[in-house]
């Protein structure tokens, strides 16, 4: 029989890159990415801070100039403004996501689906500016959040705010979703939680891309993952062969320069199964005042002067900085 006739049915996956590539002047953030997340997948993007994991989300949802190739269902998007591949059904959260708290949830996801340009404006003003019928409940309903669609972000749970910033980006079709550390700040409880609604949301079909610092969610929700270090990838598998791989392990723990207490450090040893820690040596240090954070953004972001995280309520966060400085608090505070 031919092979032609045993292979499977659709062998494209949702989301391919080709050797994608971001460069900021002299920083080559993201260096010949080939990465493919399929329907109904979870595949995380890990590694230490200023790795290039927002930079890859940026370069894959039309947010920054990239060299290579992105390809949805087999079909390239590369050339495509941000808002061509957000129809085609390519979605992102923010690191500083916030919701607007004067808006109830479903208003929330309401104004994430808003049209742009002079035809989307006559269209609004016919159609009084709403979305299509049932757009936004559907979002909900993928989240488990239906009936807090009337509420303001500030009845909700943390947890409960932070999935209405995943709902906001399944509205309208969304078949392949970019998180960009959408579980920052939860506690460890709220982190499982939002975990088993990740998997619900992936066994629906639709493809994500998972970024977080928090080791035990990615270890936990994702099928498979991919290691950054300094724009490229140093490793990619499951789960159980990441936490084996000697580069994964020298990238996050080659220089010790772990952010963490000790509670958190056991985790991180668990997870990866290494020992972080040797007798009598203390935990290492983040502080080191007057040194930029290697990814502070050139393009005029600045640090904000806040300290180090040291969050322990915090579920196994995982922030590296190479060279002992503060790691980026991007995404500490923030809400979904
Ligand atoms: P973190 O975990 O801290 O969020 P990251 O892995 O997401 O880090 P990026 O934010 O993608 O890393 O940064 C990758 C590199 O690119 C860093 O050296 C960063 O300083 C640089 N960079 C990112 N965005 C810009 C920009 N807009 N202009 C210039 N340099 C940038």
């Amino acid at each position: 029989m031919s092979d032609l006739l045993t292979a499977p049915a659709s062998a494209t996956p949702l989301l391919s890159t080709h050797a994608l590539s971001v460069r900021y002047g002299g920083v080559s953030a993201n260096a010949d990415i080939d990465l493919t997340v399929d329907a109904g997948e979870i595949v995380g993007l890990i590694g230490p801070n200023g790795a290039g994991k927002t930079t890859f989300v940026d370069a894959v949802t039309g947010f920054t100039r990239a060299k290579g190739q992105v390809l949805l269902d087999g079909t390239r998007v590369d050339r495509s403004s941000p808002h061509k591949r957000r129809n085609a059904g390519m979605a992102r959260t923010w690191q500083a996501g916030e919701l607007f708290a004067d808006l109830t949830v479903a208003q929330n996801l309401a104004v994430a689906v808003q049209r742009v340009g002079l035809r989307a404006l006559f269209f609004d003003v016919v159609t009084g500016s709403k979305p299509p019928a049932g757009v936004v409940e559907q979002a909900l309903d993928l989240v488990g959040l239906r009936d807090v669609a009337d509420r303001r972000p500030d009845e909700l749970t943390l947890g409960q705010q932070k999935l209405v910033g995943v709902a906001r980006a399944l509205v309208g079709g969304t078949r392949l979703v970019l998180l960009d550390e959408p579980a920052a700040g939860l506690d460890t409880h709220e982190s499982r939680l939002f975990g088993t609604e990740l998997r619900r949301i992936a066994s629906t079909g639709i493809g994500i891309l998972l970024i977080d610092h928090d080791m035990s969610l990615v270890l936990d929700v994702c099928d498979r993952l991919y290691v950054l270090d300094f724009g490229r990838v140093i490793a990619s598998g499951s789960p159980a062969e990441i936490q084996d791989d000697p580069a994964v392990v020298a990238a996050y723990l080659g220089s010790a320069e772990v952010e963490a207490d000790e509670e958190a450090l056991a985790v991180v040893e668990e997870s990866l199964g290494v020992e972080v820690r040797s007798p009598g040596v203390e935990s290492p240090s983040v502080e080191s005042p007057g040194v930029e954070s290697p990814s502070a953004k050139s393009s005029g972001e600045e640090s904000s002067g806040e300290e180090p995280h040291s969050d322990t309520t915090e579920s196994t966060r995982y922030d590296t900085a190479r060279d002992g400085s503060e790691p980026d608090s991007s995404g500490k505070a923030e809400q979904a």
